[in-house]
């Protein structure tokens, strides 16, 4: 996790202070702090006693010798000796095992340095070589841009030579269905708990994959009983940088910003993985990337007993608990194991001095997409920490109060002031990591046990109701997509059965063929956490993400829970191969109809076939015996032998007949689509490109910047622009153009990984005013423009649109929730193939966008928001988990003249707005008041908005849109306050976005007469 989180959990911390100053590398050479002279002489103590070769052989062990250079460096790069401990200051010595000095050639916590995960590869390479007895190397996946993503397993001789068999021996404990109670507790002493860390997510968080270097060396080579012990009763297993393709680019980042000149713009980390940035730590759930699907299946295939991820975003280490409210399908064991692993860590941190290590204050425990979240729908442990960020360039930490105040969660807080750098990172995270391994083996029996019963009390939940299964109708109207989530919800370990023969239980009637979950298995916690309805009060704490993710309501099927445990006794069989909806063509004649039943795999059939004419009916009309859907496909003179098996692999149902119905119809022309990111930020965006990139729609993507070369029209009819993320204003104007030198983002032999996904000579300035009327221009000579989230504020706040006003109600509160959205006009070709006049969709806080009336008043019209912004009660932290850290403001007795002013959101220029209206009157762009088409509006009824998640004062969205189309000139402005291509989860809304890309130019379809205003008026 980062500080690039929406919402975090305190806004102090975030002010908190860190001075990029160059500062001199301090040195101590000065001998053993006197306080740690109690446990040095521990240390040595067991050195003395320290080999079990040595002690096999009955001769007295010589302490194992330190690598004098690696400890002498240790020593040097620490920039406060007050962070450190026993287990991290030296480094011991080998003869058979490079150290990273030797391979590497500097010690882990180098200032100014940073490694590629290549290298790390290469040296635990090394290291399973050396040692092959302790270690071994696996490479468990390949990431979006080709690279591995590698695990070293670390264990003690006899386990090493064992490790399918202990391997296995969790895989028992994971399923008594098939283990007897008398089997398992014999396991609970002879099996071995796993400890899974994971790090290098956060590709800005730099640390840990740095430490995981000298982790390996040490856990491998050390001969002291603390980590003998762990070496004996855990398997450690390491996978150092699981976003691998952003890793590279972190370090090529690092080293390319090292060469600019003082006073030049410095490059961020553009691009992480292919797709998404920090929202690498979003896809628990939806299990798009490939560093999720991998850590899921080392989680099947391990049976891991703890996955701990490691990241950088907390002053100094902070071991994961949360504030709660904790997910409600967690066993409530996992509960108390989050509390002893994290008290254990503090109190030994603690114990030895070392400032700032803490739980508690900070992330809540809610929201299963965490990829350490797979550990948790799995009966294991899934934890993290947040470690004072590595630099690695030196510098100082000056936290703010709520930071360093003493709580009871935080006995020994981080100190106002410290010199901070790499090796302050290393020590820390590595000693409390160490910590932990080190319980775990001492409480092996305890975890093991818990984990044993965790999988038994989950099977049981299926033998003792209330929910036995979940049926999932394989006939529902979106069959393809159901079928979609079954393999989805099979790959992440939820055994799903099909019934051989139809019944019924309690109220559910199950066809044969329908897919059935049994209650009783033990991964049904992942379909309790899925298939729930969230209720997050706003009362808690600020919640860290998304407050609500109900599956079935993100994807839009049907998912129904049974309530009779008879259902456990009929026949099913189990899916061994992943589920196919039936498609294909019934009857026979020249003209095929497709039938429009919101399957996503419509867009990817018109696209697989895009030389055929193809058209789009645009009522609902009975044909055949059916009744099909407005939007439904028109093939006339259909070449069947090709496009019958496309159908049939698509999971589609057609019919074929002699005639064409007797509908109003338009063609549906195959768009060029441009694809627009911005450099400032390049995270959201991606998902979307994710959906046109699984389902097969082509596109160009490229920089907002380019959108000032104009002559857009002559090269798209479609251009999407997606959430980018702050004001109307920002986003036109881009990336700031800091000093006078370009700032590229290219790949060159020096940097071989950057420029992936895009790149360019100078990616500073955006679009600017002049990007922006080629837009407008774009549209207002016919092309469709999709915008969503932020970029669909921009057009309305320049003022291009003025059918609709962005609202910023302050005291609307409402954060990654599932409302209720109205099908406002089902004859718009967007809403194509939806049936029912409800649609649950997914809405994070803001655009709230009112297309109700106001907002004529052409540029600088901007009348009519609500509320005072910066008073939401509920922006800041819920309940305060800090109580000292902000004492009462006592008022001076002369009245405080320096008070800030009252925060205001950027609102564009009167020049900009100015030279925009100058340049829309030469492209002919009419400002003209032209009304909105409202596709889908939120429900008018504050009262039934919430579907899942949290809420509060619903009624200042109530009735707003949640898509609209916005005719200009002869084109169209399409846009989504909602977010319909949402982290991999919103498969139902996803066919918003390909309807509006399907009927780019004939969007009109079906639009109420002047006059007839269908905008508002709730649906019947
Ligand atoms: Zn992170």
């Amino acid at each position: 996790m980062t500080g690039g989180d929406r919402w975090r959990i305190s806004v102090e911390r975030s002010r908190d202070v860190r001075s990029k100053r160059a500062l001199p590398i301090p040195h101590y050479h000065g001998g053993m702090r006197s306080r740690l002279t109690a446990f040095a002489a521990a240390a040595v103590l067991a050195l003395v006693t320290a080999s079990p070769s040595a002690q096999s052989k009955g001769k007295p062990a010589a302490p194992q010798k330190n690598d004098e250079e690696y400890t002498r460096l240790i020593k040097e790069y620490l920039q406060d000796p007050r962070i450190a401990t026993e287990l991290v200051d030296h480094l011991p010595a080998s003869d058979t095992v490079p150290t990273p000095l030797k391979f590497l050639g500097r010690v882990v916590g180098t200032p100014g340095e940073l490694t590629y995960a290549k290298d790390i590869y290469r040296y635990y390479q090394a290291l399973a070589k050396a040692a092959p007895t302790r270690a071994r190397y696996f490479k468990v996946g390949t990431t979006e841009e080709g690279r591995d993503i590698v695990l070293l397993a670390i264990a003690d001789e006899a386990t090493i030579r064992s490790l399918d068999k202990y391997r296995d021996m969790l895989g028992e404990l994971a399923d008594p269905r098939r283990t007897s109670e008398a089997r398992a507790q014999q396991l609970l002493h002879t099996a071995k708990p796993i400890y899974y860390a994971i790090s290098g997510m956060h590709s800005p968080e730099t640390g840990g994959p740095e430490m995981l270097i000298e982790l390996a060396y040490r856990l491998i080579v050390e001969e002291t009983p603390f980590i003998q012990n762990i070496r004996t009763n855990v398997i450690t297993l390491i996978t150092p940088v699981i976003e691998v393709d952003g890793r590279e680019k972190q370090v090529d980042t690092y080293y390319f910003n090292k060469k600019r000149a003082q006073g030049d713009a410095r490059l961020p980390l553009m691009y992480w993985g292919k797709y998404v940035q920090h929202d690498n730590n979003r896809d628990g759930m939806g299990q798009f990337l490939e560093l999720t699907r991998a850590v899921t299946r080392e989680t099947l295939e391990w049976h891991p007993t703890v996955i701990h991820d490691l990241h950088e975003a907390q002053t100094y280490l902070y071991a994961s608990t949360g504030t709660g409210p904790y997910n409600n399908e967690i066993d409530p064991i996992v509960v108390n194991e989050w509390w002893m692993l994290a008290e254990n860590d503090v109190m030994e941190m603690t114990k030895r001095g070392v400032p700032g290590v803490w739980t508690y204050g900070f992330y809540d425990g809610w929201v299963p997409n965490y990829m350490f979240f797979i550990a948790h729908s799995h009966n294991a442990i899934g934890r993290f920490y947040e470690v004072q960020s590595y630099g690695p360039d030196p510098y100082e930490v000056r936290p703010g109060p709520t930071t360093t105040s003493k709580e009871w969660f935080r006995p020994n807080p981080p100190l106002a002031q410290i010199k901070w750098g790499p090796r302050n990172n290393t020590n820390i995270q590595e000693s409390a990591l160490l910590f932990a391994l080190s319980h775990v083996a001492k409480n092996k029996d305890l975890y093991l046990e818990n984990y044993w019963l965790k999988n038994k009390r989950a099977v049981d939940k299926g033998r003792n109701g209330p929910t036995y299964a979940w049926v999932i109708p394989a006939a529902q109207r979106r069959k393809a997509d159901a079928a979609d989530a079954v393999n989805e919800l099979r790959r992440q370990g939820l055994e799903i059965s099909r019934a051989t023969s139809p019944f019924k239980t309690g109220s559910v009637e199950v066809r044969a063929g329908d897919y059935v979950i049994r209650g009783d298995q033990p991964f049904r916690t992942l379909a309790d956490m899925y298939f729930s309805v969230q209720n997050y009060a706003p009362q808690n704490p600020s919640p860290y993400d998304d407050t609500g993710w109900t599956f079935q309501y993100m994807r839009d099927i049907k998912v129904l829970p049974v309530s009779e445990k008879s259902v456990l006794d009929q026949q099913m069989a189990r899916l061994t191969t992943d589920a196919k909806a039936p498609g294909g063509i019934e009857g026979s004649g020249a003209v095929l109809v497709v039938d429009h039943t919101a399957d996503n795999n419509l867009v990817t059939f018109r696209f697989k076939n895009r030389d055929v004419k193809m058209l789009a009916a645009e009522e609902d009309f009975e044909l055949a015996g059916h009744t099909f859907r407005a939007g439904s496909i028109v093939v006339p003179n259909a070449d069947r032998a090709r496009l019958e098996p496309v159908l049939e692999n698509l999971g589609l149902s057609a019919w074929a007949v002699a005639a064409a119905p007797n509908v109003k119809t338009h063609d549906l022309d195959v768009p060029r689509i441009g694809y627009v990111h911005s450099w400032t930020r390049t995270q959201d965006e991606g998902w979307w490109r994710a959906a046109l990139d699984t389902f097969g729609v082509p596109y160009t993507y490229f920089a907002d910047q380019k959108l000032r070369d104009g002559n857009l029209r002559a090269k798209y009819d479609v251009i999407i622009f997606p959430h980018v993320g702050g004001s109307a204003v920002s986003q036109v104007n881009g990336m700031a153009k800091t000093g006078s030198a370009p700032l590229p983002y290219r790949k060159t032999a020096e940097f071989p990984n950057l420029a992936y996904v895009d790149s360019s000579d100078d990616i500073r300035g955006g679009m600017g005013i002049e990007g922006l009327a080629e837009l407008a221009k774009f549209v207002q000579e016919g092309g469709t423009l999709i915008t969503e989230g932020s970029t669909a504020t921009i057009f309305p706040e320049y003022g291009i649109t003025t059918g609709v006003t962005v609202e910023e109600p302050a005291q609307l509160f409402v954060r990654g929730s599932i409302l209720r959205a109205k099908i406002a006009d089902t004859k718009s070709p967007i809403t194509y193939g939806y049936e029912s006049a409800d649609l649950p969709v997914y809405f994070n806080q803001s655009p709230v966008l009112n297309a109700a009336g106001g907002g004529f008043g052409g540029f600088g019209g901007f009348g009519g928001r609500g509320g005072a912004p910066g008073t939401n009660p509920n922006g800041g932290i819920g309940q305060n988990v800090t109580p000292n850290a902000l004492p009462l403001r006592i008022q001076p007795l002369d009245a405080d003249a320096n008070a800030p002013p009252a925060g205001r959101t950027e609102r564009p220029s009167a020049d900009d707005t100015a030279q925009l209206r100058q340049m829309a009157q030469q492209f002919g762009i009419a400002i003209d008041g032209t009304r909105p088409r409202v596709v889908m509006q939120f429900s008018g009824n504050a009262n039934d908005l919430l579907l899942s998640g949290t809420l509060l004062n619903g009624q200042l969205l109530a009735n707003r849109a949640a898509a609209l189309d916005h005719p200009l000139g002869k084109g169209h402005v399409v846009m989504f306050a909602i977010r319909p291509f949402w982290r991999w989860q919103t498969q139902g809304t996803y066919t918003l976005g390909f309807n509006t890309i399907l009927n780019w130019n004939d969007l009109d379809a079906g639009k109420a007469a002047p006059g007839a205003r269908t905008t508002t008026s709730p649906q019947p």
